[in-house]
């Protein structure tokens, strides 16, 4: 890991939709092993970068250099096996499989072409759900013990907390380079939303090269977490720096807190 390395390199990233301007030539990075709080007020364009820079839409004009490579254009499921994964703002969990089906059924998608053809060639899946069984084993021992032993019971018996962090190994699983997570504290008490933050740290720290972009409107989680922020408005970069750097930046203040 090198913290002075850019992972991500936007470069003058535009995405309309129509005539609305989501992004508005966007110029930002995303530097290795950082932690960034991508900050700004409801419909500033947060959601639609995650969404460009992991392939669900296709930008108007611009480029985002992954890992010196540019993604626009590629499929979400060439970003993801290079290394890119996320996780949704409205939980995409489906509640009655169990943890195990859910933390599986991403990758399995990303990584074949259609699961229901796979499934029908048994044998061949017999040693692949084995493999699984043991990654997802693995991952929750790392990121939250308690679940191991839950694994194959269904969704909809945990606590919210449980559920995010079933999500947040969903995105793990495929051990990403880079983790994008869309305001994993929705609908989360501040306590609750304290505790998954400590865990991701955590994580963060025992699996090593994990560069990570947190979309978050809790002021106190974002400066007890991130490294780095960049504040965005009408799909404008506004400002860029330290937590203490952006919350002293009158533009952020008049844009984003509303002071
Ligand atoms: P944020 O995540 O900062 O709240 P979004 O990225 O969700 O903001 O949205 C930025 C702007 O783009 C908003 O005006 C939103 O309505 C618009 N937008 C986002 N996705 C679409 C879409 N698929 N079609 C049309 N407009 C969209």
């Amino acid at each position: 890991m090198n913290p002075t390395k850019t992972l991500v390199d936007v470069q003058d990233l535009t995405m309309r939709f129509g005539g609305l301007t989501a992004l508005d030539r966007l110029d930002m990075t995303i530097r290795e092993g950082e932690v960034l709080g991508l900050l700004g007020p409801n419909g500033s364009g947060k959601t639609t970068f995650f969404n460009v820079l992991t392939g669900l839409y296709k930008a108007s004009e611009g480029a985002i250099l992954y890992n010196g490579h540019d993604v626009i254009g590629k499929r979400p499921q060439e970003i993801y096996r290079s290394g890119v994964a996320r996780t949704f703002q409205r939980s995409r969990l489906s509640l009655p499989l169990t943890v195990f089906d859910n933390i599986v059924i991403g990758d399995y998608q990303h990584m074949h072409h259609g699961l229901v053809f796979n499934l029908f060639r048994r044998k061949a899946f017999r040693a692949e759900y084995d493999a699984y069984v043991q990654k997802v084993r693995e991952l929750l021992g790392i990121f939250s013990p308690p679940l191991v032993d839950r694994m194959f019971e269904p969704v909809e018996t945990f606590t919210m907390i449980d559920r995010r962090r079933i999500e947040v190994c969903r995105a793990l699983l495929s051990r990403p380079r880079l983790l994008l997570l869309d305001e994993p504290s929705a609908g989360m008490t501040h306590d609750e939303t304290h505790a998954l933050m400590g865990d991701i740290l955590d994580v963060r720290s025992k699996l090593g090269n994990l560069t990570v972009v947190l979309i978050e409107h809790e002021m106190n989680v974002i400066e007890r977490i991130t490294d780095r922020c960049v504040v965005l408005n009408y799909g404008k970069k506004i400002a860029e720096g330290t937590y203490a750097h952006i919350t002293s930046d009158p533009a952020v203040q008049t844009a984003y807190l509303g002071e």
